[in-house]
């Protein structure tokens, strides 16, 4: 498969089409970010690189960041995990409230914000330094200890997330919070202000497409039987309430997030990270979506 050829092919397709969409605002340091960037980095399992564009750009990850304190808290709590979040797609947008309340402050899936927030108490209850362990557990997964967060995304999250604050104090309320309203969202708005490049962000995912993350990192491992599960929540739940036209279109398990990143997985072939910032009505990435659909297209690739 020549995939540089095909990586050229799409970063010509894509940036032939009107950059439309919108950069996320409601976070206004987002706001900032040039929105005519666009990079794509594919590494197969047998460690080969193809790049395109902006691909060695750190950006804001996002909610990208919810696999990775999602496989920290798998690690640590196993099943037991599911009696607090569920893994069903919520048909809701990340930031609704309302099914919150009727399903009693139990999150339909970890991908949505509350969901997410729920994964960072756990995190917090459980580990020593959540955040020295998430950092290192990324580090890992990356292979580079350059990966840090955008401390003035966090701060501009932090006067914003009104919402996020609603989230935790609703499922508190319900018993499903045990930490402090801001200890949870202080450390999930560093979670979600991580910078991460496209070829970083693919070097992390290519971890899920193993099988099984029987090795460990900084001290956190997944069984095969984890991986898969992660797999499945990734495919059903990763794209906020577009999930389902992602898999219809492109078939492959992944994540989006706000910062205009989509990280996705072939498993036991290769991991792909896309970055155009512009959004498209349901939060994710249109350059990103358009770019992943040709992928699969073009390589015939489907898990299916
Ligand atoms: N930090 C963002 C929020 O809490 C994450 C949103 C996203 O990427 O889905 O709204």
């Amino acid at each position: 498969m020549d995939y540089q050829k095909i990586l050229n092919e799409i970063a010509l397709e894509v940036g032939a089409l009107e950059n439309s969409g919108e950069v996320a605002d409601y976070i206004p340091e987002l706001a900032k970010v040039n929105a005519d960037k666009f990079g794509i980095h594919l590494t197969t399992m047998n460690k080969e690189y193809f790049a395109s564009g902006d691909s060695e750009e750190k950006f804001s990850i996002q909610s990208i960041s919810k696999v990775f304190s999602l496989a920290m808290a798998f690690s640590l709590l196993g099943e037991k995990l599911w009696r607090r979040v569920g893994v069903e797609p919520s048909g809701n947008p990340f930031n609704s409230i309302v099914q919150l309340e009727y399903e009693n402050g139990i999150p339909r899936n970890p991908f949505v914000n509350a969901g997410a927030l729920v994964v960072v108490d756990v995190l917090l209850s459980e580990l020593k330094d959540p955040e020295a362990d998430l950092f290192a557990f990324v580090q890992s997964l990356t292979g580079s200890n350059e990966i840090s967060y955008n401390k003035l995304v966090a701060q501009s999250e932090k006067e914003t997330g009104y919402l996020n604050a609603a989230f935790v104090n609703m499922m508190k309320a319900k018993g499903n919070i045990v930490n402090e309203t801001d200890e949870i969202l202080d450390f999930y708005y560093k979670q979600c202000s991580i910078e991460m490049t496209c070829r970083e962000l693919a070097a992390a995912f290519l971890h899920f497409g193993e099988n099984g993350m029987s090795y460990e990192h900084a001290g956190f491992s997944l069984t095969k039987s984890q991986v898969k599960r992660l797999n499945a929540l990734m495919l059903s739940c990763g794209f906020y309430d577009e999930s389902g036209q992602f898999a219809f279109k492109v078939g492959l398990a992944g994540k989006s997030g706000v910062g205009g990143g989509i990280a996705a997985v072939y498993p036991e072939e290769f991991a792909v990270a896309v970055w155009s910032p512009k959004l498209n009505k349901k939060g994710n990435s249109v350059r990103g979506f358009h770019s992943l659909e040709l992928l699969t297209t073009k390589t015939e690739s489907s898990i299916f």
